[in-house]
């Protein structure tokens, strides 16, 4: 991952208090700190509110894109950090759009379930005959799930009309409240399996079906907290879909289509310069080769603040600062172009092997999380899966790097190996609550939103409140930020 190790000092001030300033009176810089769909996205937003005349620089340390990246096996690129888009994901979809970037084409794949033993769920060919084995297996386990999932996605949608209307939030929770009031504030401290043991699905069904999404998706149990886990389960439904040419083309499209300086280095400190009703900050940064440091009125940081995730000091802000609490989840990705092991999951014969992805559930016995046979990010139309015999390119998540031992087991032969070690996601429950949007009067926290869900869809809709909780506070228009019972107030509007 593009974050590195090392001490972060975050501050923790919020002082509620906002600046005055004339309306008509526009910031003269801002600045975004990290180039990543949150940073990107961000800096898409806010030209679209703060118009052309004033400068947008994005400091960036490592490749525009940060946990959405590629590797190249065989003169194709393969996606290692952020995959899948659920079709629901309206500013991902928006972003597309006006872009002018395609979707890319989905690929048929079948999955199973292992349990470091057998397969305790094979998908087959026929839906009906998978859906009665889920029955047979699970009782009324899925379409419960899939109830539940549908209701908190069906409020969840309300944050697009909130937006389009220009309503901002200062807190995550006061977002979470405003879309489904107490019961969502709830879901991000409740654990999937309470929540869902309470809807009557069965232990066994938690186990098995819904650890090996959570799994997959998070590297983490089915005891994160239940908003999380129904991000997950949607990351597996149906039409979930990619960007034709790689997910990170979205963070560098915006960018350029946002006219923005953006400067290749690290920012190491920001400082507060100017204190009283017009509040200026420095920051600083180091290249290789070069130092510096620049001056803006407003600065937003689109990068995790965690102790392991960040060097970035402050300085002279009172009161001083304290570490974020909480740790991020190390993702170990490793890209293998080979022929997979087949008997290694009971089927001798690799030919008859007709599983592209390969979930697990928790067990001792296993070493990996999951193991995908993946397309490039450019798909022809006549693009097929490999068949099971040939050599193709597998992504296995694990939360250790693989050791030869292991990839023997998993592998027959392989040509190549890549490994990421990524920072991925919050150890949702190593934190103590959801890290505050505003740091100091103009200086603002994007990725406390991961604390809730960490996906590219929670960054883009954390960059749209960002552009208008600062625009809103800028311009003084209070009315439009924390906003209670929107549903009823927007009716009554239109
Ligand atoms: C393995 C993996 C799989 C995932 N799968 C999915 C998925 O399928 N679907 C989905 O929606 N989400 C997925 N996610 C989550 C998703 O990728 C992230 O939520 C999202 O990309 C976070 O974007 P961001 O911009 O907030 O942070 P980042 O992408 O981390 O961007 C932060 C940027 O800031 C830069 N930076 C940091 N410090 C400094 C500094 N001091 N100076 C200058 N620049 C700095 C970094 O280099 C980085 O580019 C996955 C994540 C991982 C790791």
């Amino acid at each position: 991952m593009a974050v590195r190790s090392g001490l972060a000092f975050v501050l923790l001030i919020n002082t509620g208090v906002v600046t005055c300033h004339l309306e008509g009176e526009a910031p003269k810089k801002i600045a975004i700190i990290g180039a990543g769909i949150g940073g990107s996205s961000t800096a898409y937003f806010l030209r679209q509110k703060f118009g052309h005349n004033v400068g947008i620089d994005v400091y960036e340390k490592g490749t525009i894109g940060g946990r959405l990246a590629t590797v190249t096996v065989n003169g194709q690129e393969y996606e290692i950090g952020g995959s899948v888009i659920h079709p629901l994901n309206l500013h991902m979809q928006e972003f597309v759009k006006q872009l002018g970037l395609k979707h890319r084409k989905g690929v048929p794949e079948k999955v199973a379930i292992f349990n470091g033993e057998h397969f305790v769920f094979e998908e087959t060919d026929w839906y009906l005959q998978d859906l009665f084995k889920l029955w047979w297996r699970y009782g009324f386990g899925l379409l419960r799930l899939q109830m539940w999932v549908e209701e908190i996605l069906e409020k969840f949608l309300r944050i697009y009309k909130y937006q389009a209307h220009g309503y901002a939030y200062s807190t995550v929770e006061e977002m979470m409240q405003s879309l489904g009031g107490e019961r969502f504030i709830n879901l991000t401290r409740r654990s999937m399996t309470e929540t869902l043991q309470e809807l009557g699905i069965s232990q066994r069904f938690i186990d098995e079906i819904v650890t090996a999404v959570t799994r997959v998706n998070y590297g983490q149990s089915a005891s994160i907290p239940a908003f999380v886990g129904a991000v997950a389960i949607a990351g597996v439904q149906a039409g979930l879909w990619a960007v034709e040419g790689g997910n990170k083309l979205v963070c560098s499209q915006m960018l350029e289509s946002a006219k923005v300086n953006v400067i290749h280095t690290t920012v190491t400190s920001i400082s507060l310069q100017q204190s009283g009703n017009k509040p200026l900050y420095q920051v600083k940064y180091e290249s290789e080769n070069e130092g510096g440091y620049d001056f803006y009125d407003i600065v937003i940081i689109a990068t995790p603040l965690h102790h392991e995730t960040t060097n970035i000091t402050f300085n002279d802000f009172t009161p001083p600062f304290t570490p974020f609490p909480g740790h991020y989840q190390r993702i170990i990705v490793s890209v293998v172009h080979g022929y997979l092991n087949s008997s290694y999951f009971g089927f001798p014969d690799p030919k008859l092997f007709p599983f592209a992805t390969i979930l697990t559930v928790e067990s001792a016995k296993l070493f990996m999380l999951s193991t995908g046979s993946i397309c490039p990010v450019n798909i022809t139309t006549n693009y097929r899966r490999k068949q099971p015999q040939e050599a193709a390119v597998w992504k296995v998540f694990s939360l250790k790097p693989l050791a030869k031992e292991e990839l023997k087991t998993l592998f027959r032969s392989y040509y190549s190996v890549q490994v990421t070690d990524w920072l991925g996601y919050p150890q949702y429950q190593s934190g103590k609550g959801i890290p505050p949007i505003i740091l100091h009067e103009n200086l603002y926290y994007l990725n406390g939103i991961e604390w809730i869900a960490s996906a590219m869809e929670m960054s883009a809709i954390a960059a749209k409140n960002m552009a208008l909780l600062t625009f809103n506070r800028w311009n003084q228009h209070l009315d439009m930020i924390d906003q209670k019972d929107l549903v009823h107030k927007i009716k009554t509007e239109l």
